[in-house]
């Protein structure tokens, strides 16, 4: 036998994969990857060149930031790199054990589970909320990973336009068959930037004995005068059955956390596919994350960094009168364009400037709806921003 015959044993089908790529190219709707040559932070090295990074979640630059990796390398000496087993075979290991205590502390729940990412605890988090004769109503524009949980549930799914609360309303007033219901929703949605009405969603899950479930990765660190998120600073953390976060956006790892009370932690446990059938994350992470939580709690001037550069750039972006930009005041800017093949076209323009900002477009945004989409970093000085601004203003439709 030659054992040098290439793996690829598919070649024949190769005309299928082709043809469906060169469609996407047409519509501009082609990915690739870009490869990054340095650590994550304001600035990033791609194709040889420094960049003006403007599109990470690294929105506190804790991805890099020495006390994280002090934390990480310690645990690395003493924890080793894998976890190798599930948590409840033998990967349950100190650092799992400290960084849910402290996340529960830190969300002010009972319990924290930690996930290996946000996606599996959305995931998790759903499917164990919700099953047969269950319904759980979503908004249109939340993160794939709960409309993935939604849909692999096993419950009704019921999707209500995006922020419409009025229709969300009817949806559960003609619920009333159902066992449970579970409304889920991101907190802060992550292409659009813009924020669920929380205080009218608590009222909505009370009036209809509804559980709610809110995904606040973009939150997490960033919003609300302790950094846990919209709920806090919207003042209605008490009335939130259910938080997700993840350990890989503002906390600049990698992880996903759930917290809740007591029982529904351990249902979880118990149940929960993501956390049951995968490995358990390195323990590293966990320390890492722990460390990132250390600084969201001793260093509020980093979120109060990252609000005053982001209002700097709303104020910009108001001045250029661009009915493109949502009323939004939050750290993530989108840039509507409509077109992808105008919105890669753009995103060349700008990276010819040396600032990076890929194009964001179908299907992680609704056709017609290719954007920019803009993101700071509380690491990134006056300077950097102004480089954005002028070049936005120079290359912008709205210039
Ligand atoms: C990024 C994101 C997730 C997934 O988190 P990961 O840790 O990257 O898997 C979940 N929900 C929302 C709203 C997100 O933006």
């Amino acid at each position: 036998m030659n054992t040098n015959r290439p793996r690829n044993t598919c070649d024949n089908h190769k005309a299928v994969w082709s043809d469906q790529l060169t469609e996407l190219a047409e519509l501009g709707l082609l990915r690739t990857l870009r490869r990054v040559d340095s650590a994550q932070g304001p600035t990033i090295t791609v194709a040889g060149r420094q960049l003006l990074c403007f599109c990470s979640n690294n929105y506190l630059g804790l991805a890099n930031h020495p006390h994280v990796l002090n934390a990480v390398k310690n645990a690395v000496d003493e924890w080793g790199w894998g976890a190798g087993a599930s948590r409840l075979v033998s990967g349950h290991m100190g650092p799992h054990e400290q960084l849910e205590s402290r996340l529960a502390a830190f969300e002010h729940m009972q319990r924290a589970l930690v996930f290996a990412t946000g996606y599996q605890a959305n995931l998790a988090a759903i499917r164990g909320l919700v099953g047969k004769n269950d319904i759980v109503l979503i908004d249109k524009l939340n993160h794939a990973s709960i409309v993935d949980a939604a849909r692999s549930s096993g419950a009704t799914v019921r999707v209500f336009p995006h922020l419409d609360y009025a229709k969300l309303e009817r949806l559960l007033d003609r619920s009333g068959d159902a066992r449970r219901r579970v409304i889920a929703t991101d907190s802060v949605f992550s292409m659009d930037g813009d924020w669920a009405d929380l205080p009218r969603l608590v009222e909505l899950k009370e009036c209809y004995d509804a559980i709610l479930c809110i995904d606040e990765a973009h939150a997490t660190g960033v919003l609300g005068a302790h950094g846990r998120g919209l709920a806090e600073m919207m003042g209605v953390e008490q009335h939130i059955d259910v938080v997700v976060g993840t350990l890989s956006k503002a906390l600049g790892g990698i992880g996903g956390f759930i917290a809740a009370s007591d029982a529904i932690v351990d249902w979880l446990v118990n149940t929960a596919g993501p956390f049951i059938y995968t490995t358990a994350l390195p323990p590293a992470a966990c320390a890492g994350a722990i460390a990132a939580l250390d600084l969201v709690k001793q260093e509020p001037q980093r979120r109060q960094r990252l609000m005053s550069l982001v209002q700097r750039l709303h104020t910009a972006l108001g001045d250029m009168r661009n009915e493109n930009v949502p009323c939004s005041r939050s750290h993530i800017i989108p840039l509507i364009v409509g077109d992808s093949k105008e919105a890669v076209r753009l995103s060349k323009a700008l990276e010819a400037e040396g600032l990076f900002v890929p194009a964001i477009r179908p299907p992680t945004v609704p056709n017609g709806k290719a954007r920019l989409r803009i993101s700071l970093c509380a690491d990134h000085n006056d300077s950097d921003l102004d480089r954005l601004i002028v070049a936005l203003r120079v290359h912008g439709r709205w210039a």
